[in-house]
């Protein structure tokens, strides 16, 4: 079998990779803070994480993967605040956006979706371990730290200088920068804020709520084990989240947390990192309300290697929106077609083949949609040329198959479809408001978007129909 490696943050280097057992790579990745829709940013690290979980089993082993809903902390209970809910009411509904979100783009299903809700119990018995290790303590306010100068690897994932380490200074809050490499929070003592939006609970220090680090080296190990395979998430986690996940989880059972640590570069837009703060966030919904497909976002992401970054522009896009055409094209050609020749086998093997020893060879998706392509162009030319023989027609569908089957680009009839039809309804309803507050512009554009689209309506009794004009 071939070799797989990926990129190891810990060393920098690519390294040949492999499960501790032979058979199930142990997947944790660090999932989204469910206080507001994912935006485009999140999901291609998500997607990522979904082309490495493709090809983890591309490869011929078995995955459980992790992927931990935050659903605790400094950001949700801002908000909760901010609008008189629980946190629970928060994030509720973004966690059912979340998976609709997914399912669009096709991110196939973790083996768990932990919330960080339903672990306090691990969490606790975690903090209760690290103070009998003595690296935590109970400062004054009934707040438990992690102190970083009695971990002698603390810094070495992201290569902290540790001389900056300040020692006994605090941080209390869950984001912080290198400059502020201090005691970082296991617990946090209860504030009546916390209280009032149901996020605290019952401690041996008293009530209070977990630190977003811990959570995840606690959902981790409880339902992984101490030691897992392999650790992903976005390029900004390095530091502080996964440093102190190191620490937390090493310090408590002196055993290697992860074996292999994998990050994925930005999304960036108009050059910068797209974010909540920056406020040039996409979210799904957008695109899908522009009629940008799951397999064309996912031919745009899969088009730059993961560790570089990426810029999402509307040209990129429509490149992608082209390309998942051509590939669609290409499928129905090949499904329709009666025979294949020679030259269409000896393609579908060299694809299969190029495929293979890009995507093992630390996720190189930008050179397998290549030969993805180049496969298109030379299997069109083998179809022009007629041929007969079913074997290589089945070979090449086959190899296409696989293919589809690991970058998932193909675009899907049935769901354009479903979203046309959510499109239409969509507009119907915003042209029957418009028309009972006699806004008949609106109702007009609406109508002629409609007819640019084929879309043929009647207004009835009964309310509008609709159908396409086919
Ligand atoms: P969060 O919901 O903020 O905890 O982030 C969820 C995941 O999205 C993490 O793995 C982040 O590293 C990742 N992430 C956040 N912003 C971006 C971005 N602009 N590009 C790629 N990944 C991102
Ligand atoms: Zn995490």
């Amino acid at each position: 079998m071939s070799e797989f490696s990926l990129f190891n943050t810990l060393t920098r280097s690519v390294e040949p990779f492999a499960p501790s057992d032979g058979e199930t790579v142990k997947l944790y990745t660090c999932g989204p803070t469910v206080y507001n829709p994912a935006h485009l940013g999140n999901f291609r690290t998500f997607l990522f994480e979904d082309l490495m979980r493709r090809a983890l089993r591309l490869r011929g082993w078995k995955v459980v993967q992790v992927m931990n809903l935050t659903d605790v902390d400094d950001k949700i209970i801002t908000r909760a605040s901010e609008q008189g809910k629980t946190i629970r009411e928060v994030t509720d509904p973004v966690i059912t956006i979340f998976h609709e979100d997914r399912k669009y783009l096709r991110i196939e299903d973790a083996e768990h979706y932990p919330r960080a809700t339903a672990y306090i119990p691990d969490m606790i018995a975690l903090i209760e371990r690290l103070i009998a290790n003595g690296v935590a303590y109970v400062a004054d306010d009934r707040s438990v730290y992690f102190a970083i100068e009695k971990f002698a690897m603390y810094g070495r994932l992201s290569r902290l200088d540790t001389r900056e380490i300040q020692s006994g200074a605090r941080v209390s809050q869950d984001d912080y920068s290198k400059e502020n490499a201090q005691d970082f929070a296991l617990w946090k003592a209860a504030k009546p804020l916390d209280e009032a939006c149901e996020a605290a609970w019952d401690s041996p220090w008293g009530r209070g709520r977990p630190g977003w680090h811990l959570e995840c080296s606690a959902m981790a190990m409880a339902i992984l084990g101490e030691t897992i395979d392999l650790h992903a998430g976005g390029i900004d986690l390095i530091f502080p989240h996964h440093e102190d996940e190191i620490a937390q989880s090493e310090a408590a059972t002196g055993k290697t947390f992860a074996r292999c640590w994998c990050h994925g570069e930005f999304l960036l837009t108009d050059g910068a990192k797209m974010a909540k703060r920056v406020g040039n966030v996409q979210n799904v919904a957008d695109l899908r309300r522009n009629g940008v497909s799951g397999a064309a976002v996912r031919h745009f992401m899969f088009s730059t290697h993961y560790r570089k970054q990426l810029n999402l522009s509307g040209e990129a896009l429509e490149g992608s929106i082209e390309g998942v055409r051509r590939i669609g094209d290409f499928a129905e050609r090949l499904t329709a077609a009666q025979g294949g020749t020679r030259g269409l086998e000896e393609a579908a093997d060299r694809l299969d083949r190029d495929v293979r020893t890009a995507i093992f060879d630390d996720l190189n998706a930008p050179n397998a949609m290549a030969a993805l392509f180049e496969f298109i162009r030379t299997a069109n030319k083998e179809l022009d040329a007629g041929g007969s023989e079913a074997g290589s027609l089945r070979r090449a569908r086959e190899v296409l198959a696989m293919v589809n089957g690991l970058l998932d680009v193909q675009p899907d009839r049935a769901a354009a479809d479903a979203d046309l039809a959510g499109w239409v309804e969509g507009q119907l309803t915003a042209r029957t408001e418009a028309r009972a507050r006699r806004d008949f512009g609106t109702a007009d554009a609406i109508r002629k978007a409609l007819d640019e689209k084929g879309v043929v309506i009647e207004d009835t009794a009964a309310g509008t129909r609709w159908k396409l004009d086919q």
